[in-house]
């Protein structure tokens, strides 16, 4: 037996031994863990996978031991997550730190950084946001004006970032701001991060359609950073906000894999709202069948392309392993998935016909309450992590090398 085949069948052990069977089911709406100072648990269950994942390192799974990680190798990584996948196990553990931060201080962080700040990611006890959009700075992300004036041994941070999620429940915050009004857009801006305590910071919660309130709109007044708390170059944070956003496209296109709420075997949802296949039709709803037959149709499809995108996935993980520049091809992924997982809310509206109108109340489902809602959440996707019209244009650019277009005055 091959060394993996070995690793494949003790992480398979340890999976069936140490996941309870209560965890490998899908996520319901609200009880995904995010860790951070505030972490609470809604079941014994919950508390023992978090705890008993975090020990292994398995937040992190291919960080180096020392900062906290699970020190395996690209080929073990691919084979946990494989595992899990085949388990049906829940995420332990959500963090935006672990996502999109620690891979970009692991690359370009000082060695008391990587101390400090990542190990408390792996162990679930920061919960971290994202401070990168402002109000006139989203898909021109570096016209951001959030400024940070160098005062000797720190920055004063004053302005204003919006659409952040979870901001009023994050800890800390990775942020991009402006450290040198002077130089061309670009080249002025730096990466810092903060502690949202820190006096003068203020988070204003945003209403959303979905009826959630996951977004922030957060102020700074002479908000006061540590010059320690700069990562990377001073002046040369747009190329860490590059190399962050690949990590984050990367992310979102194996939204996918986590059994969360929004992602539902669209073919079992079409076996309860159509009626069964070969059912004699009356004359009642013999007019109806055609229709059935083709919505039966598209599910088909679309759980075929689903199931086509997974594969995708994991054979564009082996090879991201070999290649330096992911870019383009994050945003390939981004792109179709969140435009994938927008059509399939389409088909399952289509499917559940009135029972897809419920926002509240008993006369619905929880299930069918939480659909309805998701479904408004899935144009979200389709903008968070750099809108799709943005993704193409970084597809035109970087995968197809078209000639960028002149631009109209
Ligand atoms: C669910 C969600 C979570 C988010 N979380 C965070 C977060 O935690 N932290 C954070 O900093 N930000 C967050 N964002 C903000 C997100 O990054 C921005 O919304 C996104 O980058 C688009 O920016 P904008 O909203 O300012 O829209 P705009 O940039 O104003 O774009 C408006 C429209 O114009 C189009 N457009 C703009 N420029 C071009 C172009 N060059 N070519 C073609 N079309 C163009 C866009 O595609 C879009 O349709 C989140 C957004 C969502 C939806």
């Amino acid at each position: 037996m091959s060394t993996i085949d070995e690793f494949r069948k003790e992480v398979r052990a340890w999976l069936e031994a140490n996941c309870p069977p209560a965890m490998r089911t899908p996520t319901p709406d609200g009880a995904l863990i995010f860790g951070g100072r505030k972490l609470s648990f809604q079941s014994d269950d919950q508390r023992l996978w978090f705890e008993r994942m975090r020990d292994k390192g398995w937040f992190a799974p291919d960080w180096p031991a020392e900062y906290g990680g699970g020190g395996l190798s690209a080929e073990q990584t691919a084979v946990l997550e494989a595992e899990m996948r085949r388990l049906h196990c829940r995420p332990a553990q959500i963090n935006l730190g672990i996502w999109m931060l620690g891979p970009v201080i692991l690359e370009f962080g000082t060695e008391e950084q990587k101390q400090a700040l990542l190990k408390p990611m792996t162990r679930g006890e920061i919960r971290w946001c994202q401070g990168f959009s402002e109000p006139n700075a989203g898909s021109d992300l570096a016209s951001l004006k959030t400024s940070a004036v160098d005062q000797g041994d720190h920055f004063l941070v004053n302005g204003t970032k919006i659409w952040t999620s979870y901001g009023d429940k994050s800890d800390w915050m990775y942020a991009l701001v402006r450290t040198d009004p002077a130089a061309p857009k670009h080249q002025g801006i730096s990466l810092i991060v903060l502690d949202m305590q820190s006096p003068g910071i203020t988070v204003t919660p945003i209403d959303l359609i979905s009826g959630k309130s996951s977004f922030c709109q957060v102020f700074f007044d002479n908000v006061n950073v540590p010059k320690g708390q700069l990562i990377g170059p001073l002046h040369g944070g747009w190329t860490l906000a590059k190399a962050l956003l690949q990590h984050e496209r990367r992310a979102m296109s194996k939204f996918g894999e986590f059994s969360l709420p929004t992602h539902f075997d669209l073919m079992s949802l079409a076996e309860r709202y159509l009626p069964p296949v070969g059912a004699a039709t009356s004359a009642a709803t013999s007019a109806a069948a055609p229709a059935d037959i083709a919505l039966r149709a598209r599910a088909v499809a679309m759980s075929m392309e689903e199931h086509s995108y997974t594969l995708t996935v994991q054979r564009m993980g082996e090879e991201m392993r070999a290649r330096q520049n992911v870019s383009g091809l994050m945003s390939i992924m981004k792109l179709v998935h969140s435009e994938q997982e927008k059509d399939k809310f389409e088909i399952l509206l289509d499917l559940m016909g009135h029972r897809a109108l419920g926002w509240e109340g008993d006369e619905f489902t929880e299930q069918e309450l939480a659909l309805s809602k998701a479904w408004l959440g899935s144009f979200a996707q389709t903008i968070a992590g750099g809108s799709s019209e943005v993704q193409l244009n970084v597809i035109a650019k970087r995968v197809l090398e078209l000639p960028e277009g002149k631009q109209s005055k």
